[in-house]
């Protein structure tokens, strides 16, 4: 696809959209025949009618889902075997790379250049990686005494739920397919009702690739019916979950009342970014301080919402990045230069406004942004905000906003930065910048995240476990090989050697 907007907008109009379930290797309308509307954030439109799955459909799923892992389609397979098909599904995921990146632009409003050049290329990415490693690790022999002989090996946990968020929509299903279905279980997706649209078309890919049918199931709806359903099932083994703190905690007590299955969280984060006194060159930091907050709307668990600088460098840096905030453009996600696209729907918008309303309230200062913006084309816009003069008992400088906003705090000594990094319920990521290694090392050891960057905003890449310290997260990790060991089980096979035969 040529990257400019008639191209892109030519190449939207000819999409496809699969709407309905996918429920044993077939697409299926919902039992009850009712459907809702998706919504494109940029326009306010209705983009698709998508099937309003209810306990039926998901009862249908968990079913379809258990036939094929007791069966062995998929979970007996020999590891290399499981391997050439994830490699097979990564490469027809790649070869409709454009169409599935047209399709999160549309639903999710991301701008399609971070679709194309991020959340496209890190889901062929991940699952290329999770095929790869299934026939490379090896199980284990305990030490035991001469006369006994236990191996200690793991097996697929059996039927997992994986119930996904709209920021991300399919790179957010490739973080936990990818372990999932590498470790041989099969699989019930609850995809945000927002955006469902590229994770029906993964499924049906995942069938093209030679996935066995039923090990691949997508039910699509209302998150507290179909998502509650997924987690009350007794026939679920696991689920793993992206999304709110709020509703993660709700997991948890569905899996109390239920089977006790295994729950899985990555949760929201409220994360700082510690501009210390000898932080190098204040140009690149203003850049990665920008794009720390605002990539993706800063509808990002990891958005570094709070920057804490010190007081000698904070009009400075403060000066440049008003300054390269003017680079983030909002605009129509389908257009190439975009780098800020709407707000996922109009409520989100409206509660990102109320934050920043409730910043000015409460004595903090905008230097820039502060408002809604492009109204005139129906969609959810929000400019890039950034407050000074905040203290660190404002609502904005608590509460996940999950939009374009930063708080800004200064400080005076390192003691005082690792205090306010470190206060919040959350502990997701957090930046430091400092130009000596040793203060590095020590800050990124004292700062509670499950990942802390040094010189940069990074979420590390595939080979590094993604999660949250705090309450933000829950049990496991994504990505990399210790995401491989959250869908398995562990298994001891003791055995007796017996003298004479
Ligand atoms: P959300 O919690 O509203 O929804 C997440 C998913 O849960 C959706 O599929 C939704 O339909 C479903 N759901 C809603 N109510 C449910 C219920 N009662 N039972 C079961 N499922 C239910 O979150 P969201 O608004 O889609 O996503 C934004 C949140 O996700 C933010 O808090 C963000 O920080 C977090 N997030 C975390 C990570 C991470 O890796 N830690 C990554 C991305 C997003």
């Amino acid at each position: 696809m040529k990257l400019d907007l008639k191209a892109t907008r030519a190449a939207a109009a000819k999409i496809k959209f699969r709407t309905k379930a996918f429920i044993d290797g077939k697409f299926v309308k919902a039992q009850s025949g009712r459907t809702y509307d998706s919504i494109n954030p940029a326009t306010g439109r209705v983009l698709a009618s998508i099937a309003a799955c209810d306990e039926a459909d998901v009862d249908k799923a968990v079913a379809a889902a258990r036939r094929s892992f007791e069966k062995g389609v998929w979970a007996k397979r020999p590891p290399s075997e499981r391997k050439r098909v994830l490699l097979q599904f990564a490469d027809l995921i790649e070869k409709h790379l454009d169409e599935l990146a047209l399709l999160d632009c549309l639903d999710a409003g991301k701008p399609i250049t971070d679709c194309l050049t991020m959340d496209l290329p890190d889901t062929v990415h991940c699952f290329r990686w999770h095929a790869e490693a299934v026939d490379k690790e090896y199980e284990r022999v305990a030490p035991t005494g001469p006369d006994n002989v236990a191996l200690i090996v793991r097996e697929p946990l059996g039927v997992v739920g994986a119930i996904l968020p709209w920021n991300f929509p399919i790179q957010m299903a490739a973080w936990k397919l990818g372990p999932m279905l590498a470790t041989g279980n099969s699989v019930v997706v609850k995809p945000a009702r927002q955006t469902s649209l590229s994770v029906l078309r993964l499924a049906e890919l995942a069938m093209e690739a030679g996935l066995p049918e039923g090990v691949l199931n997508v039910v699509t709806g209302d998150g507290s019916r179909i998502g509650a359903a997924l987690c009350r099932h007794m026939d679920v083994d696991a689920v793993a979950f992206t999304g709110s703190t709020e509703v993660g905690r709700q997991l948890l007590s569905y899996s109390a009342e239920s089977n006790l299955k295994r729950i899985v969280l990555e949760l929201g984060g409220k994360n700082p970014q510690v501009v210390l006194e000898d932080a190098p060159d204040l140009d690149y930091v203003a850049i990665q301080a920008c794009n720390s907050v605002f990539w993706n709307m800063g509808e990002n668990c990891s958005s570094g919402s709070r920057l804490i600088v010190h007081r000698k460098l904070k009009e400075r840096l403060l000066a440049k990045m008003i300054e390269v905030s003017r680079e983030w453009i909002v605009g129509d996600p389908l257009d190439p230069k975009t780098r800020i696209g709407p707000m996922i729907e109009r409520s989100h918008m409206e509660k990102v406004l109320g934050y920043i309303e409730s910043g000015r309230k409460e004595g903090a200062r905008v230097v820039i942004g502060g408002k809604r913006t492009l109204e005139r084309t129906g969609g959810f816009f929000v400019e890039p905000t950034i407050f000074d003069d905040v203290r660190p008992t404002m609502t904005i400088a608590r509460e996940e906003i999950f939009g374009p906003v930063l708080s800004v705090f200064t400080f005076d000594t390192e003691a005082q930065a690792i205090t306010l990094a470190n206060d919040t319920p959350y502990g997701l990521t957090a930046s430091v910048y400092t130009r000596n290694v040793n203060t590095a090392h020590r800050v990124a050891r004292a700062l509670r995240a499950g990942t802390v960057s040094v010189n940069c905003f990074s979420e590390g890449d595939i080979t590094t476990p993604f999660g949250g310290f705090k309450q933000s997260g829950f049990f496991g990790r994504d990505k990399s090989i210790f995401a491989h060991h959250q869908y398995t089980e562990l298994k001891t096979v003791w055995m007796q050697l017996v003298q004479g035969t």
